[in-house]
């Protein structure tokens, strides 16, 4: 029942322009992929799943990396989006509550997918937060209003114990280091880079008024918004 949902894209027959560490990648992001599935409730909704394949298809193609790549939408209403290692990408359905378009789709895919590629890590607190958190808590507490106890919420997303303040800074370079390759793939895969700067702003007016999920990750939308706009402006100029 599940293999009719969960959308799978294979660019190349053979992985044959990985490097043994992104082979390696591809293992671990099986892997952890099986084991999300497991745990969380995919959705049905048609209009969302071919969506997210139109346009992870095109982005997956502009990595030009044989990956296995795959993608699905799961029933969880916050906003958010992971690549696993090897390019498994989930895509959680509360994001639809601040796209207006799929350029602005592909402003988040393709900010998770440079994580990855990249190899950021950054699937790390993600895959933590679905494998050990019960399934009615994404479902509920999330479901579009402030959680009452958010830094209990918060342990749970960033595991209990680690040095949240001492990760900060280091992500928050990570996030600008996928927010331009992003917009690099953006614009390989021709989507309108505009969308980016309207995604982000939709992003910081829902901030205002509903508490971020992942605060120290993307910390600053108007930093954030400054960074891609610059970047825009370079690619244009090379024209
Ligand atoms: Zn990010």
């Amino acid at each position: 029942m599940k293999k009719i949902i969960i959308l799978f894209f294979s660019m190349f027959l053979f992985a044959n322009n990985l490097t043994p560490q992104e082979k390696e990648d591809v293992k671990i992001g099986e892997k952890y992929f099986k084991k999300i599935l497991k745990k969380v409730e995919i959705s049905k909704d048609k209009n969302k799943i071919n969506r997210v394949l139109q346009v992870g298809k095109k982005l997956a193609k502009a990595t030009n990396k044989d990956y296995k790549w795959e993608f699905v939408v799961v029933e969880d209403k916050r906003l958010n989006a992971f690549c696993l290692p090897g390019g498994k990408v989930v895509v959680f359905d509360g994001i639809f509550k601040v796209i207006d378009n799929n350029d602005q789709l592909a402003t988040v895919l393709s900010h998770e997918i440079a994580h990855a590629i990249l190899r950021h890590g950054h699937y790390k607190s993600q895959v933590n937060y679905i494998l050990t958190a019960p399934k009615e808590i994404a479902k509920k507490t999330f479901g579009g209003f402030v959680p009452k106890d958010f830094h209990k919420v918060l342990d749970m997303a960033y595991d209990i114990g680690k040095n949240l303040t001492a990760m900060l800074p280091f992500s928050r370079f990570q996030e600008i280091e996928a927010d331009k390759y992003g917009i690099k793939l953006m614009h390989k895969a021709k989507f309108n880079l505009d969308e980016a700067i309207k995604f982000w702003k939709n992003m910081e007016k829902y901030s205002k008024t509903n508490i971020p999920e992942f605060l120290s990750t993307h910390p600053n939308h108007h930093h954030r918004i400054e960074v891609i706009k610059r970047e825009i402006e370079k690619i244009r100029n090379k024209k």
